[in-house]
C-alpha cells in the first residue's frame, strides 16, 4: 500500500517524539511491503515563528492533501504572551475543524507491567485493563446556541443533537467494537435529557447492522463510578461531547500514564488526525528523555484506522508489551532509582522487536 503521511511534529518535546513514530513506521513498511512518504507541515508556537500564526491555510491544504495527519504537540512558555486567538493550540482547532473531524478516539490501556502507575487497587485492574472512549467531537452543548440574559444575570448553553449526527459516530463505535471485543455501552443521561433519549433511539435502531455487537446503556453518573470501580466493564464507550470529554480525561487518568496513551480524530472516509494526549512537555523537551510510545501507539491506531492494516497495527502494539515487558522503561515510567533509556532508544526497543 502507498501512503502519503502528514507530519506535523509542533512544538517541545514533539519533534523527538514523531520522529521515532516515523522510525516505527518506516520499519512496519519496510516488514510488510508497503510505502509511505511524508511532508512535513509547521503547527504550533514553530509556526507562529515563522508565519506569525499558528496554522497557515498552505499547512490546512497540505494536511487535506494527505491521507492521514500525525501530529506531535504544540505550545509552550514561549507562546503564552501572544493574544488567544494566536495562540499555539488554535492550530489543534483549525486543523480538527478543517479536516472536519467529528470522532475522537481516545483507548486506555493498562499494561500489567505498569499496573502499578495505576491509582486503582490491583485487584481492580488485574489482567489488564482495555477500553476505547469514542467522544463526538463536534456537536452538542459546545457547540448549540448559547447566552445571557440582558441583566447578565441568567445564561444558557443549548444541547442539540440530530438523529444523523448521532448515527454516523455510532456506526464508528460499532466498527472498532468489532476489531476490538464486540461490546459497545452508551453512555447518556436518558433519565433527563431529551438528547440522549434520541441516542438511545438511534443508537438502537443502528445496532441492528451489527448483530454481533453486544450493547448496552449506563447512565453517565454511574459510568464515571464504574471507570474506577470496573473498568474492565468496558469494551467501546460511546458517548456525546461534553461527557466524552470529561470521561476520556477519567479513563486516561487510571492508566497513570501519560506519556503512553493515543488518540484518534476521524470522519466518514478513512481520513483521520493522530496524535499522542499529552502536550508538548518543554519541561523536558530537547533533553532525550521524553516517552515516545503514545506517538508510536498513534501511529498504530493510523494503520489500524485509516489504512486497515491491522496485522501491521498490531505489530507494533504487540512490539510496545513486549518492550515493557522486558523492562524497556523511559524515565516518566520507571520506577525511582531504576534504570531508564532515552527518547531514542526507547524508539530502537520498539523498533527491533517489530515481527
Ligand atoms: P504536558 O502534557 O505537556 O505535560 C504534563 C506533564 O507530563 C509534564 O511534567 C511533562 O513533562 C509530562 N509529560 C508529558 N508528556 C510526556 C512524555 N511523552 N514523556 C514524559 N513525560 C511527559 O501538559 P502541560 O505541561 O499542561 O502543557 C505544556 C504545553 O503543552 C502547554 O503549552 C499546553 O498548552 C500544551 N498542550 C498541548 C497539547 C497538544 O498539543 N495536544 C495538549 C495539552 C497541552
Amino acid at each position: 500500500m502507498d501512503m502519503r503521511i502528514a507530519l506535523v511534529p509542533g512544538d517541545g518535546i514533539g519533534p523527538d517524539i514523531v520522529r521515532e513514530a516515523v522510525r516505527t513506521l518506516d520499519k512496519v513498511a519496510s516488514v510488510y511491503g508497503h510505502s509511505i512518504s511524508y511532508k512535513e507541515i509547521d503547527a504550533g508556537g514553530i509556526s507562529i515563528d515563522k508565519y506569525k500564526v499558528p496554522l497557515t491555510e498552505d499547512a490546512l491544504e497540505s494536511a487535506k492533501a494527505s491521507d492521514a495527519v500525525l501530529l506531535g504537540a504544540v505550545g509552550g512558555p514561549k507562546w503564552d504572551h501572544v493574544p488567544g486567538n494566536l495562540r499555539p493550540e488554535k492550530a489543534l482547532l483549525g486543523l480538527r475543524s478543517g479536516l472536519g473531524l467529528f470522532c475522537n478516539l481516545r483507548p486506555a490501556v493498562i499494561y500489567p507491567e505498569l499496573s502499578s502507575a495505576s491509582p486503582l487497587k490491583p485487584e481492580v485492574i488485574s489482567g489488564g485493563v482495555d477500553l476505547l472512549v469514542v467522544r463526538e467531537l463536534t456537536g452538542g452543548i459546545y457547540f448549540g446556541e448559547k447566552g445571557r440574559s440582558e441583566d447578565g444575570k441568567s445564561a444558557y448553553d443549548v444541547m442539540r443533537y440530530s438523529a444523523d449526527e448521532i448515527k454516523r459516530i455510532a456506526r464508528k463505535a460499532f466498527e472498532a467494537a468489532r476489531i476490538r471485543h464486540n461490546h459497545v455501552t452508551v453512555v447518556d443521561k436518558a433519565n433527563v435529557l431529551e438528547t440522549s433519549r434520541l441516542w438511545r433511539e438511534t443508537v438502537s435502531e443502528i445496532a441492528g447492522e451489527y448483530s454481533d455487537v453486544a450493547l448496552d446503556f449506563m447512565y453517565v453518573d454511574n459510568a464515571s463510578m464504574q471507570l474506577v470501580r470496573d473498568p474492565r466493564h468496558f469494551d467501546v464507550l460511546l458517548t456525546e461531547n461534553m461527557f466524552g470529554d470529561i470521561l476520556s480525561d477519567e479513563a486516561s487518568m487510571i492508566t497513570g500514564s501519560i506519556g503512553m496513551l493515543a488518540s484518534a480524530s476521524l470522519r466518514d472516509d478513512s481520513f483521520g488526525m493522530y496524535e499522542p494526549i499529552h502536550g508538548s512537555a518543554p519541561d523536558i523537551a530537547g533533553q532525550n528523555i521524553a516517552n515516545p510510545i503514545a506517538t508510536i501507539l498513534s501511529a498504530a491506531m493510523m494503520l489500524r484506522y485509516s489504512f486497515s492494516l491491522e496485522k501491521e497495527a498490531k505489530a507494533i502494539e504487540d512490539a510496545v508489551a513486549s518492550a515493557l515487558s522486558d523492562g524497556v522503561r523511559t524515565k516518566d515510567i520507571a520506577s525511582s532509582n531504576a534504570e531508564y533509556v532515552g527518547t531514542e532508544e526507547c524508539g530502537s526497543e520498539i523498533i527491533r522487536r517489530i515481527k
